[in-house]
């Protein structure tokens, strides 16, 4: 199906019309706009992509350098772009190593860092190339550690090296270790920036930005109100929490947090259900920076997606540790005790996480435990830096993570993309679970969903 070709950039038409939330070409501004409100329904796009995070905005900008003549708008409930999961993380471009070969992790890992590095170049944005060791503390852990290098010479991760002791001190003079593996094509980047940029590109290219824009609901127009003054075809509208109304032809969603209710509230599978982890940060007082030089990370507990407590210097110079895992009681909620009713509930009646819990209780109980008391989490540190005390370390910031969960309370691994069901299933492509590396990964999982969008739609 051949889509209408449109002359008018979305956000000029919008602005025009008085729509709050516009975001103008200067970043990281909503500009004010004058003329009131609206609660008619007279704007119209040919595809919408609900959240701007890295997924959306990068996805957003693949479509539009693809589809130049298509009117493309993003739609965002803060009045900010990149301020949840994009704004909250390591901010570490992942090598591809620790994912399962031939998953969608692996390869759009490897893909995306790569993309990362050419975009950043491009665009001068700072990053830096710090590498990173994997590190083996126990004799334990060492066909652990060996097992993942053999993952990650599969799934072609460039510079591998398998270190012993005298080695990893080389490295990183501070840190004690039995075995290690040197992964020096891992970085660090801020991915908010990464995000903004995207954000420019698509806007420049003729894209449209409308913050302060909650989706709450997506529903197949009725007949008479689907035609515009054109008589082009807009089969979906979508409504936020204000009442006010956009028409669109194709939808994607890339909600984070929220991808399951987006999906459910559009009709379509609310499984698998996200689970929100908060992870706290703990900072290296800048006096003590000196005791890490590029990233240290334990050997990964295959039972779960995280990659567990780390130690990660920042673009701004600081060094964190963390992040832990801890199952949080309010799905963007940031604060040590913020609490959502409809968040926990669902938890609650949720019989895969129940399930989950059960099976992972002491893992659990033990991540709360360290979250409470700092000394139990420097216990942990000292094992990789053992000068590490607890007056050198300060509570830091904290992300929380959107995890997939199916209903047998299985985390889900990989990055799932989902088409809708029913009629509006052929005009709508969720992203279900989009958790790390996928800031690493946003630029191949954009391209990938640039294509799936044209083959699926014909456009
Ligand atoms: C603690 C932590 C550490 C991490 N570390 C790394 C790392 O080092 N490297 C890496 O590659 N990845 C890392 N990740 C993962 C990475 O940050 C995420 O995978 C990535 O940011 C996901 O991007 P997103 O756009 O899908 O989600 P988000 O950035 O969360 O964006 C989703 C957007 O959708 C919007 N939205 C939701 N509902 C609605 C609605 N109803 N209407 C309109 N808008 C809506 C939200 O406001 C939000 O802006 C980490 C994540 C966390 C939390």
């Amino acid at each position: 199906m051949a889509l209408p070709l449109r002359s008018v950039c979305g956000a000029c038409r919008l602005a025009r019309r008085g729509f709050p939330g516009v975001w103008g070409p200067a970043l990281g501004k909503a500009r004010p706009l004058t003329g009131g409100g609206r609660n008619a329904s007279t704007s119209s796009f040919d595809i919408v992509i609900v959240g701007g995070g890295i997924v959306g905005l990068a996805s957003a900008r693949a479509l539009i350098l693809k589809h130049p003549t298509l009117s493309i708008g993003v739609v965002e409930k803060e009045k900010d772009l990149a301020v949840h999961q994009t704004g909250h993380n390591s901010g570490v471009i992942h090598s591809g190593i620790y994912y399962k070969p031939e998953s969608l992790k692996a390869k759009l890992c490897v893909q995306g860092a790569a993309l990362i590095y050419e975009y950043c170049n491009q665009k001068r944005i700072p990053y830096n190339q710090c590498g990173k060791l994997i590190v083996a503390v126990e004799q334990e852990e060492i066909p652990r550690l060996k097992a993942l290098y053999e993952r990650g010479l599969q799934n072609g991760v460039q510079g591998l090296r398998l270190i012993h002791q005298e080695d990893i001190k080389k490295k990183e003079p501070y840190c004690r270790g039995l075995m290690a593996i040197d992964c020096p094509y891992t970085g660090i980047v801020d991915y908010r920036k990464v995000a903004l940029s995207f954000a420019q590109d698509f806007q420049e290219a003729g894209g449209s930005i409308l913050t302060n824009f909650e989706v709450n609901d997506i529903e197949m127009a009725k007949e008479s109100s689907s035609k515009s003054k054109d008589g082009t075809n807009y089969p979906i509208v979508i409504t936020n929490t204000k009442g006010e109304e956009i028409q669109c032809q194709y939808v994607v969603t890339c909600a984070g947090l929220y991808s399951d209710r987006i999906s459910e509230l559009s009709g379509c599978n609310p499984d698998p259900r996200i689970v929100p982890f908060r992870g706290d940060y703990l900072v290296l007082k800048p006096e003590k920076c000196y005791l890490v030089k590029g990233n240290i990370y334990p050997v990964p507990d295959s039972r779960f997606p995280f990659l567990g407590v780390h130690f990660t210097p920042r673009m701004d110079g600081n060094i964190w540790l963390g992040p832990n895992a801890v199952l949080a009681f309010k799905r963007e909620g940031y604060r040590p005790f913020d609490f959502s009713t409809r968040d926990v509930m669902e938890i609650i009646i949720n019989s895969g996480l129940i399930k989950l819990v059960l099976q992972n209780f002491s893992y659990g109980a033990n991540e709360m435990y360290k979250a409470c008391f700092l000394n139990a989490t420097v216990k942990h540190l000292q094992k990789f830096i053992p000068e590490i005390t607890v007056s050198d370390i300060l509570r830091g910031p904290t992300g929380v993570r959107a995890q997939a969960l199916d209903q047998n309370g299985n985390l889900v691994e990989d990055f799932v993309f989902d088409a809708g069901v029913g009629d509006i299933g052929n005009h709508i492509l969720h992203v279900r679970n989009a958790p790390s590396p996928a800031a690493t990964s946003s630029l191949a999982i954009s391209e990938m969903i640039a294509d799936e969008v044209q083959q699926r739609f014909k456009l």
